[in-house]
């Protein structure tokens, strides 16, 4: 079906699904209420962190106006976790169904799948939970709803399409996008971000992705186990730099089984056409200066987020920024008094569930003199490749840097049965110990479902759980779950201390010597 000329806002295919998801998070014939007088809270930006603090502080009495000039549920939604988790699924189905054969007997799949039809599933299921982060269903919550750019033009007043909202409080939740390096003939050869693979109908042949972090390893599995011909390239001599050696190891080497070649240690220095296809130009480290070139047919930019901090008139409000986002104190206050900001415009840490978590912190510390702290927060995340890489809490390399002295504790997936039995046992659980102590610091989870077996973890950081009280948890068998009642119990074994383990010996001996 043709796009009609006067939608406001474009996603390709115009199809029903994206028709749906535009009327629930961008409807063309909404129409902006008549500002209030003066609001509690006005709240730039409808992604995760926009839409937890208007939808909360509105909940709790306030009057709040919520401003978005492109999608409501911003990039989860729209062109980050939903999307890419949609299409990770169907790739682990195709790649399931090419390797039943060889790892369980059968059947044998032959032949290609249907690439658009794997997308459009995703459309609609995206299409589907947009429901919830709809302008009318936020609208339903008592929040005026306001489509279109805003931009401070005082202290305390944002001014969207014409209108001018004043507030005694506000928050800034603009979130980020995916930065653009200035690479030479880039622009002109074309290239894909996050915000426009979702849109793809035909599975590149040759895909190029530039960026070894969380999102260009998660996509670029997911393409070659579509079929594409996919090559890694990134700066850094592995993948996932922020995560231990040996948990990137793991999943750089799965990822290399399904197909993808890596390009690691190399820097991009242009792209060319030729023949029809993006060549681009590269410059290895090792051996250094060494030149080579990869020719593909699309290529995909995972090289980093640029916080959405331009044409918001920070400077008419008084509030501080730089390039990577909004300066905040541990309060998530800006340099104005009024003024807040949460979520991945004011975050390292650029997950759904901290935009979640700080927007909580937000509405306390704006509307309720709260104390609450950023700092405070245990925070998980996860990468879902295929194994997925998950963490909680320290790193080894940051306890040190702390002079925090840890015991660490690994225990090889390979030692579950659940494990084994299904497929999945390459990975690791390793825990970070208070020296002598049995309280949990810091967890690093490799494993098919990491990111669902974390929860256990994050409880115990968060409430204080030692592995003692979980040692004496019973957990079901067979789980892949176990993994953490076995960490627990290696480190009750390695608790027995010489002399407990000889007056255990002498009371067994003598056991023996009664016939008992
Ligand atoms: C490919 C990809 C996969 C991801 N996967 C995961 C995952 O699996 N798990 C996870 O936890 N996180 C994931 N993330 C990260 C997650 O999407 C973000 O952390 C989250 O969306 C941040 O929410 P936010 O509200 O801070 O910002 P955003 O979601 O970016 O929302 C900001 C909103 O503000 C609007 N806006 C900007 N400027 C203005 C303005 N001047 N006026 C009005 N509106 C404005 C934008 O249009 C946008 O809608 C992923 C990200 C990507 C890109």
């Amino acid at each position: 079906m043709a796009e009609p000329a006067s939608r406001a806002v474009t996603i390709r295919p115009w199809d029903e699904a994206n028709r749906e998801l535009v009327a629930n998070v961008h409807p063309p014939d909404w129409k902006n209420p008549e500002p209030a007088d003066r609001y509690h809270l006005v709240v730039a930006g409808a992604g995760t962190a926009g839409l937890v603090t208007a939808a909360g502080a509105a909940g709790l009495g306030a009057r709040v106006a919520l401003v978005e000039r492109h999608l409501m549920g911003g990039d989860c939604l729209n062109v980050g976790c939903v999307p890419s988790k949609g299409i990770i699924r169907a790739a682990r189905a195709w790649h399931e169904a090419r390797s039943a054969g060889r790892r369980f007997g059968g059947p044998y799949a032959v032949g290609d799948g249907d690439f658009a039809a794997a997308m459009a599933r995703m459309r609609k299921i995206r299409a589907a939970i947009s429901r919830h982060d709809s302008a009318e269903r936020v609208a339903g919550l008592g929040v005026d709803v306001f489509l279109g750019q805003g931009h401070f033009i005082a202290s305390d007043a944002l001014e969207v399409g014409g209108a001018v909202l004043r507030f005694q409080k506000a928050v800034i939740a603009t979130g980020a996008r995916p930065a653009v390096p200035p690479i030479e003939g880039l622009e002109e050869a074309g290239f894909l971000t996050n915000e426009t693979v979702f849109e793809l109908t035909e599975l590149p042949r040759r895909l190029a992705v530039v960026g070894g972090g969380p999102i260009g390893c998660e996509l670029a599995q997911a393409f070659a186990r579509f079929g594409s011909e996919v090559t890694l390239l990134d700066m850094m001599p592995r993948v996932l730099p922020r995560e231990d050696g040996d948990a990137a190891e793991v999943v750089q080497r799965a990822m290399a089984r399904d197909g993808v070649r890596f390009e690691l240690g190399v820097e991009v220095r242009g792209v060319d056409r030729r023949d029809g296809a993006a060549v681009i130009r590269f410059e290895r480290s090792d051996p250094k200066g060494a030149a080579g070139e990869l020719a593909c047919d699309r290529i995909l930019l995972a090289v980093g987020r640029a916080a959405n901090v331009e044409g918001l008139g920070l400077e008419a409000a008084g509030v501080e920024y730089s390039k990577k986002g909004v300066r905040v104190d541990e309060r998530l206050r800006t340099s104005n008094r009024r003024v807040f900001a949460a979520g991945d415009v004011a975050s390292q840490y650029q997950f759904t569930h901290v935009a979640d978590a700080l927007a909580r912190i937000a509405i306390q510390n704006a509307l309720f003199h709260g104390r609450a702290k950023a700092s405070d927060l245990v925070i998980p995340w996860c990468t879902f490749t295929s194994p997925e890489v998950a963490h909680v809490g320290l790193y080894a390399k940051e306890a040190e840097e702390r002079g925090q002295a840890v015991d660490s504790l690994t225990v090889p997936l390979s030692e579950l049965d659940r494990a084994r039995l299904d497929g999945e046992d390459e990975g690791f659980l390793r825990l970070h110990l208070a020296k002598g102590k049995d309280r949990i610091l810091g967890a690093t989870l490799v494993a098919a479902h990491a990111g669902d077996m974390l929860g256990e973890l994050c409880l115990a950081i968060t409430a204080g759980v030692g592995l003692g009280k979980i040692a004496s948890t019973i957990h079901p068998y067979p789980t892949q779950g176990e993994v953490v009642k076995k960490a627990a119990d290696l480190w009750r074994r390695g608790k027995l201390t010489p002399g407990v383990k000889k007056a255990f010996g002498v009371r067994f001996r003598v056991l023996d010597r009664f016939g008992v």
